[in-house]
Protein backbone atom coordinates (compact mmCIF):
# COMPACT_ATOMS: atom_id res chain seq x y z
CA UNK A 1 0.00 0.00 0.00
CA UNK A 2 2.72 2.43 1.14
CA UNK A 3 4.30 1.21 -2.38
CA UNK A 4 1.09 2.17 -4.19
CA UNK A 5 1.23 5.54 -1.91
CA UNK A 6 4.40 6.68 -3.18
CA UNK A 7 4.57 5.56 -6.57
CA UNK A 8 1.38 6.04 -8.46
CA UNK A 9 -1.00 8.15 -6.20
CA UNK A 10 1.07 10.87 -5.09
CA UNK A 11 2.69 11.30 -8.94
CA UNK A 12 -0.99 11.22 -9.71
CA UNK A 13 -2.59 14.01 -7.50
CA UNK A 14 1.07 15.77 -8.06
CA UNK A 15 0.84 15.95 -11.82
CA UNK A 16 -3.56 16.59 -11.62
CA UNK A 17 -2.64 19.28 -9.19
CA UNK A 18 -0.20 21.03 -11.83
CA UNK A 19 -2.65 21.19 -14.69
CA UNK A 20 -5.61 22.15 -13.20
CA UNK A 21 -3.67 25.15 -11.57
CA UNK A 22 -2.05 25.28 -15.22
CA UNK A 23 -5.74 25.90 -16.98
CA UNK A 24 -7.11 27.80 -14.41
CA UNK A 25 -3.60 30.42 -14.73
CA UNK A 26 -5.39 30.16 -18.43
CA UNK A 27 -8.73 30.87 -17.96
CA UNK A 28 -8.14 33.77 -16.03
CA UNK A 29 -5.51 34.83 -18.35
CA UNK A 30 -7.38 34.76 -21.90
CA UNK A 31 -7.15 38.04 -23.37
CA UNK A 32 -9.46 38.09 -26.37
CA UNK A 33 -7.44 39.31 -29.45
CA UNK A 34 -8.24 42.30 -30.76
CA UNK A 35 -5.56 43.29 -33.73
CA UNK A 36 -3.96 46.76 -34.30
CA UNK A 37 -3.62 47.16 -38.18
CA UNK A 38 -2.04 51.25 -39.74
CA UNK A 39 -1.58 51.05 -43.58
CA UNK A 40 -2.81 48.87 -46.17
CA UNK A 41 0.41 48.24 -48.08
CA UNK A 42 2.52 51.36 -48.88
CA UNK A 43 2.07 54.04 -46.40
CA UNK A 44 1.88 57.84 -46.72
CA UNK A 45 4.01 58.49 -44.15
CA UNK A 46 6.00 56.01 -42.30
CA UNK A 47 3.94 53.97 -40.29
CA UNK A 48 3.19 49.77 -39.72
CA UNK A 49 1.96 48.61 -42.91
CA UNK A 50 0.80 45.16 -44.01
CA UNK A 51 0.79 44.09 -47.76
CA UNK A 52 -2.56 43.72 -49.03
CA UNK A 53 -2.00 40.14 -50.50
CA UNK A 54 -0.81 39.07 -46.32
CA UNK A 55 -3.55 40.91 -45.37
CA UNK A 56 -6.01 38.79 -47.60
CA UNK A 57 -4.81 35.89 -46.21
CA UNK A 58 -5.17 36.41 -42.64
CA UNK A 59 -8.54 37.24 -43.24
CA UNK A 60 -8.97 33.83 -44.92
CA UNK A 61 -7.51 32.33 -41.75
CA UNK A 62 -9.62 33.92 -40.03
CA UNK A 63 -12.80 32.47 -41.61
CA UNK A 64 -11.32 29.12 -42.09
CA UNK A 65 -10.43 28.70 -38.45
CA UNK A 66 -14.10 29.51 -37.58
CA UNK A 67 -13.03 32.69 -35.93
CA UNK A 68 -15.97 34.93 -35.25
CA UNK A 69 -15.16 38.69 -35.74
CA UNK A 70 -17.26 41.14 -33.45
CA UNK A 71 -17.19 45.21 -33.24
CA UNK A 72 -14.68 46.41 -30.48
CA UNK A 73 -17.70 48.11 -28.67
CA UNK A 74 -18.96 44.28 -28.48
CA UNK A 75 -16.05 43.19 -27.49
CA UNK A 76 -15.50 45.58 -24.66
CA UNK A 77 -19.21 44.97 -23.22
CA UNK A 78 -18.34 40.93 -23.15
CA UNK A 79 -15.16 41.63 -21.34
CA UNK A 80 -16.67 44.36 -18.83
CA UNK A 81 -20.10 41.66 -18.21
CA UNK A 82 -16.90 39.01 -17.66
CA UNK A 83 -18.38 36.72 -20.81
CA UNK A 84 -15.76 36.69 -23.14
CA UNK A 85 -15.79 33.57 -25.58
CA UNK A 86 -12.88 31.91 -26.75
CA UNK A 87 -11.96 32.62 -30.40
CA UNK A 88 -13.73 35.85 -30.72
CA UNK A 89 -11.51 38.65 -32.66
CA UNK A 90 -11.73 42.55 -33.22
CA UNK A 91 -10.21 44.32 -36.20
CA UNK A 92 -8.67 48.09 -35.62
CA UNK A 93 -6.69 50.21 -37.75
CA UNK A 94 -4.71 53.20 -36.67
CA UNK A 95 -4.63 56.40 -38.32
CA UNK A 96 -7.25 56.59 -41.33
CA UNK A 97 -5.21 55.64 -44.50
CA UNK A 98 -6.73 56.26 -47.81
CA UNK A 99 -5.42 52.60 -48.47
CA UNK A 100 -7.80 51.53 -45.68
CA UNK A 101 -10.82 51.86 -48.10
CA UNK A 102 -9.52 48.48 -49.94
CA UNK A 103 -9.18 46.81 -45.93
CA UNK A 104 -12.93 47.90 -45.97
CA UNK A 105 -14.05 46.29 -49.21
CA UNK A 106 -11.91 43.49 -48.15
CA UNK A 107 -13.45 43.25 -45.49
CA UNK A 108 -16.85 43.54 -46.42
CA UNK A 109 -16.03 40.22 -48.99
CA UNK A 110 -15.73 38.09 -46.12
CA UNK A 111 -18.28 39.52 -44.31
CA UNK A 112 -16.10 40.72 -41.31
CA UNK A 113 -17.02 44.05 -39.08
CA UNK A 114 -13.61 46.05 -37.96
CA UNK A 115 -13.22 50.29 -36.82
CA UNK A 116 -10.53 52.53 -38.52
CA UNK A 117 -9.81 55.05 -36.02
CA UNK A 118 -9.48 58.36 -37.66
CA UNK A 119 -7.19 61.56 -36.90
CA UNK A 120 -10.01 63.87 -37.42
CA UNK A 121 -7.64 66.81 -38.25
CA UNK A 122 -6.04 64.86 -41.27
CA UNK A 123 -9.00 63.97 -42.53
CA UNK A 124 -9.28 64.74 -46.56
CA UNK A 125 -5.61 65.38 -46.12
CA UNK A 126 -3.20 63.55 -49.10
CA UNK A 127 -2.74 60.08 -48.00
CA UNK A 128 -6.19 60.22 -45.77
CA UNK A 129 -9.74 58.75 -45.70
CA UNK A 130 -11.61 61.67 -46.53
CA UNK A 131 -15.15 62.80 -45.56
CA UNK A 132 -16.79 61.05 -48.65
CA UNK A 133 -14.65 57.53 -47.73
CA UNK A 134 -15.54 57.53 -44.59
CA UNK A 135 -19.32 58.03 -45.68
CA UNK A 136 -18.95 55.79 -48.42
CA UNK A 137 -17.50 53.24 -45.40
CA UNK A 138 -20.13 53.91 -43.53
CA UNK A 139 -22.91 52.84 -45.83
CA UNK A 140 -21.44 50.12 -48.02
CA UNK A 141 -19.19 48.31 -45.77
CA UNK A 142 -19.34 45.98 -42.12
CA UNK A 143 -16.58 48.51 -41.02
CA UNK A 144 -17.43 51.63 -38.13
CA UNK A 145 -14.87 54.43 -37.17
CA UNK A 146 -13.46 55.71 -34.60
CA UNK A 147 -11.81 58.75 -32.61
CA UNK A 148 -7.72 58.84 -32.69
CA UNK A 149 -7.60 62.35 -31.58
CA UNK A 150 -7.48 65.58 -33.39
CA UNK A 151 -3.66 65.90 -33.99
CA UNK A 152 -2.32 62.67 -33.15
CA UNK A 153 -0.08 64.08 -30.27
CA UNK A 154 0.98 61.65 -27.42
CA UNK A 155 -1.56 62.34 -24.77
CA UNK A 156 0.38 62.12 -21.26
CA UNK A 157 2.50 64.95 -22.12
CA UNK A 158 -0.74 67.37 -22.60
CA UNK A 159 -2.49 69.88 -20.26
CA UNK A 160 -5.58 68.86 -19.33
CA UNK A 161 -7.18 71.62 -21.71
CA UNK A 162 -5.30 69.89 -24.30
CA UNK A 163 -6.78 66.48 -23.20
CA UNK A 164 -10.31 67.13 -22.75
CA UNK A 165 -10.26 69.20 -26.58
CA UNK A 166 -8.52 66.26 -28.34
CA UNK A 167 -10.99 63.68 -26.54
CA UNK A 168 -14.09 65.40 -26.48
CA UNK A 169 -14.22 67.45 -29.81
CA UNK A 170 -12.67 64.62 -32.12
CA UNK A 171 -15.83 62.76 -31.03
CA UNK A 172 -18.01 66.03 -31.67
CA UNK A 173 -16.82 66.63 -34.71
CA UNK A 174 -17.00 62.94 -36.14
CA UNK A 175 -20.33 62.50 -34.76
CA UNK A 176 -21.66 65.83 -36.62
CA UNK A 177 -19.97 64.71 -40.09
CA UNK A 178 -21.02 61.45 -39.50
CA UNK A 179 -24.19 61.66 -38.55
CA UNK A 180 -23.48 58.74 -35.97
CA UNK A 181 -22.53 57.94 -32.52
CA UNK A 182 -18.56 57.68 -32.05
CA UNK A 183 -18.25 55.24 -29.68
CA UNK A 184 -14.20 54.01 -29.54
CA UNK A 185 -11.54 55.26 -28.86
CA UNK A 186 -7.75 54.87 -29.18
CA UNK A 187 -4.89 56.42 -28.10
CA UNK A 188 -2.02 57.74 -30.14
CA UNK A 189 1.14 55.61 -29.70
CA UNK A 190 -0.92 54.19 -26.97
CA UNK A 191 -0.07 56.46 -24.65
CA UNK A 192 -2.65 57.42 -21.73
CA UNK A 193 -2.55 58.18 -17.98
CA UNK A 194 -5.22 58.53 -15.23
CA UNK A 195 -6.42 61.43 -16.44
CA UNK A 196 -6.87 60.75 -20.01
CA UNK A 197 -8.85 57.36 -19.00
CA UNK A 198 -11.19 59.40 -16.87
CA UNK A 199 -11.92 62.00 -19.67
CA UNK A 200 -12.63 59.10 -22.32
CA UNK A 201 -15.30 57.87 -19.88
CA UNK A 202 -16.80 61.17 -19.58
CA UNK A 203 -16.79 62.47 -23.14
CA UNK A 204 -19.10 59.05 -23.37
CA UNK A 205 -16.93 56.48 -25.57
CA UNK A 206 -18.01 53.19 -24.42
CA UNK A 207 -14.47 51.87 -25.00
CA UNK A 208 -10.81 52.68 -25.16
CA UNK A 209 -7.20 51.16 -27.18
CA UNK A 210 -4.02 51.09 -26.72
CA UNK A 211 -1.18 48.73 -28.12
CA UNK A 212 0.02 46.51 -25.78
CA UNK A 213 0.27 49.11 -22.99
CA UNK A 214 -3.02 48.54 -21.99
CA UNK A 215 -4.63 48.18 -18.11
CA UNK A 216 -5.68 44.83 -17.19
CA UNK A 217 -9.21 44.69 -18.91
CA UNK A 218 -10.07 47.86 -18.01
CA UNK A 219 -12.35 48.47 -21.06
CA UNK A 220 -10.80 52.26 -21.07
CA UNK A 221 -7.78 50.58 -21.78
CA UNK A 222 -7.74 47.36 -23.92
CA UNK A 223 -4.80 46.31 -25.01
CA UNK A 224 -3.93 45.61 -28.91
CA UNK A 225 -1.98 43.46 -30.61
CA UNK A 226 -0.05 44.53 -33.68
CA UNK A 227 -0.29 42.65 -36.77
CA UNK A 228 2.66 42.64 -39.22
CA UNK A 229 3.79 40.58 -42.65
CA UNK A 230 5.51 38.04 -40.28
CA UNK A 231 2.02 36.93 -39.43
CA UNK A 232 1.01 34.01 -40.95
CA UNK A 233 0.97 30.40 -40.13
CA UNK A 234 2.73 29.49 -36.73
CA UNK A 235 3.01 33.79 -36.00
CA UNK A 236 -0.31 34.50 -36.61
CA UNK A 237 -2.18 31.27 -34.23
CA UNK A 238 0.19 32.56 -31.38
CA UNK A 239 -1.64 35.94 -31.85
CA UNK A 240 -5.00 35.07 -32.07
CA UNK A 241 -4.34 32.53 -29.08
CA UNK A 242 -5.73 34.71 -26.49
CA UNK A 243 -2.81 34.26 -25.00
CA UNK A 244 -0.13 36.05 -26.59
CA UNK A 245 -0.04 38.48 -23.84
CA UNK A 246 1.65 36.46 -21.52
CA UNK A 247 4.73 35.87 -23.18
CA UNK A 248 5.47 39.72 -24.37
CA UNK A 249 6.25 42.49 -21.54
CA UNK A 250 3.41 45.09 -21.54
CA UNK A 251 5.39 48.71 -21.84
CA UNK A 252 4.79 51.10 -19.66
CA UNK A 253 1.79 53.25 -20.21
CA UNK A 254 3.76 56.50 -20.09
ZN1 LIG B 1 -1.79 56.46 -34.60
Amino acid sequence: MDKFKKFVLFPLLTITLFFSVFFLFLQINYYPPILMYHSLGTPPVETPQVEKEIFKQQLRYLKEHGFKVILVEELAESIKKRKIERKVVAITFDDGYKNNLEAAELLKEFGFPATIFVIVNKINEEGYLGEEDLKYILANTPVNIGSHTLNHKYLPSLSLFELEKEIFLSKKILENMLGREINAFSYPLGGFNREALKIVEKAGYKCGFTTNRGKGKNIFALKRIKITNNDVGLNLWAKLSGFYHIFKRARRPY
